[in-house]
């Protein structure tokens, strides 16, 4: 069996890394020659480490992993704490830690465990078509790939859902910008071993630690879309929407550099329940675009590639039927992230002042247990709970 997989990022490589264990031929194309990913770092949470577990990856994970032990939420104009603690309970109930990672070292590590020799860099597919005993793909440069599948793992802008669904997707703007970068750690701005957010007025900034002594750091805002903004204005933005909030979000804006910070417009896309077409099955953003605000679409992307190569391995009645199976164990899962995601978005964006407000007032009296168990919730939904 031989699966051509489409896209090298994290749902693309994950899927290449888990097929090649199960014996299956991959051939993995990438568009571009050399992948940068569009964020600095991402949060792992346990369902998406367990599966790098299963790909063989605990040790690489622990390494690049920051030291994420309490999570605290503090008053964004005051800095005072609203609540803080240990994510230890949270950690024994699901059997994993999780790991805030930067991405370039996430995206180094699936390439390597895969054999970045193994990947074709530079191949942009263009269209695909199904025939009578497999797939067929072709690229810009006239390359063309067939196999007896098709991995679409080419990302929330995918051209290959299209033929998937028969029916174009619309992205849909989720009504705040998000900035994201890395610090070295400053303890005058938040403790090394925790993930500190910031929050007043809809607005957050989040402090993550990561491996090498180094904050994640993100800033949301909610924006219009499509503001004449860029690293050149960078610093006077955030100084001018963070105004009058406390000296270490200042700090921050001081320290941070403009010139690797990204400036991204938050989407997602509408849940649909297709995942597949025949011997063609979406994977990632591509089948499922989430709002980053449960740090679950990458962690999603790697579960579909663990369902997906467990169904391909333990099927016996042929690829179409493995590829069904896949999709019946994705489908309510993924809708349920994105739409978890959306909700929480809402909430922490300020879509409503009232409810955000509320928020704000239950993270006063809030001991940790009512987060850690909608963590939980979401963690345990995964396929390797
Ligand atoms: P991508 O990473 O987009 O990879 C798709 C690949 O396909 C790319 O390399 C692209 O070049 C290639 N490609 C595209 N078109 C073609 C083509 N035509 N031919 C060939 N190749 C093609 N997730 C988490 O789990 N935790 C987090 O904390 C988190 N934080 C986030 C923060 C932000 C600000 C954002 C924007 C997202 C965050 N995510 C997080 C989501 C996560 O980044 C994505 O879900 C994840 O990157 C999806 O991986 P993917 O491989 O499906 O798509």
């Amino acid at each position: 069996m031989k699966a051509v997989i489409i896209g090298g990022g994290i749902g693309g490589l994950s899927a290449a890394i888990a097929l090649k264990r199960c014996g299956i031929e991959t051939e993995v194309y990438e568009a571009v020659k050399e992948i940068k990913p569009v964020g600095a770092a991402i949060s792992i949470w346990p369902n998406g480490v367990k599966c790098l577990n299963y790909l063989g990856l605990h040790e690489n994970i622990t390494a690049l992993g920051g030291n994420m032990a309490y999570l605290a939420y503090n008053d964004g104009h005051s800095a005072t704490t609203l609540t803080r603690f240990s994510l230890s309970p949270l950690v024994q109930a699901v059997g994993e830690r999780p790991y805030p990672v930067a991405r370039a070292e996430l995206q180094n590590m699936l390439l390597e465990q895969y054999g970045k020799d193994a990947v074709q860099f530079g191949k942009r597919v263009t269209h695909i078509e199904e025939q009578q005993d497999g797939v067929c793909a072709w690229f810009e440069d006239g390359h063309k790939a067939t196999g007896d599948l098709l991995i679409a793992a080419d990302g929330t802008h995918s051209v290959i859902r299209n033929w998937v669904l028969g029916y174009q997707t619309e992205r849909r703007y989720a009504g705040y910008v998000n900035w994201n970068g890395l610090v070295d750690i400053d303890e005058t701005i938040a403790p090394a071993d925790q993930w500190t957010t910031f929050v007043a007025e809809g607005k957050r900034v989040s402090l993550m630690p990561v491996a090498g002594n180094r904050f994640y750091f993100f800033f949301d805002v909610p924006l219009p879309k499509g503001l004449d903004e860029d690293r050149d204005t960078l610093r006077g933005d955030l100084k001018r929407y963070f105004s009058g909030w406390c000296p270490p979000v200042q700090k921050l804006i001081d320290t941070l550099d403009p010139q690797t910070t990204n400036r991204i417009e938050i989407h997602d896309i509408e849940p649909f329940m297709q995942l597949v077409r025949g011997r063609v099955a979406l994977l990632g953003d591509a089948g499922h675009s989430t709002t980053p605000d449960i740090g679950q679409g990458g962690c999603a992307a790697m579960e579909d590639a663990v369902v997906l190569a467990i169904a391909l391995q333990t099927n016996s009645l042929g690829i179409e039927d493995a590829l069904q199976r896949y999709q019946e164990k994705r489908n309510e899962r993924v809708k349920d992230l994105v739409l978890k995601a959306r909700k929480r978005c809402d909430v922490t964006h300020g879509k409503d002042q009232q409810a955000t407000h509320a928020w704000y007032d239950e993270l006063k009296t809030e001991t940790g247990e009512r987060i850690m168990a909608g963590i939980e919730d979401t963690v345990m939904g995964g396929p390797l709970a």
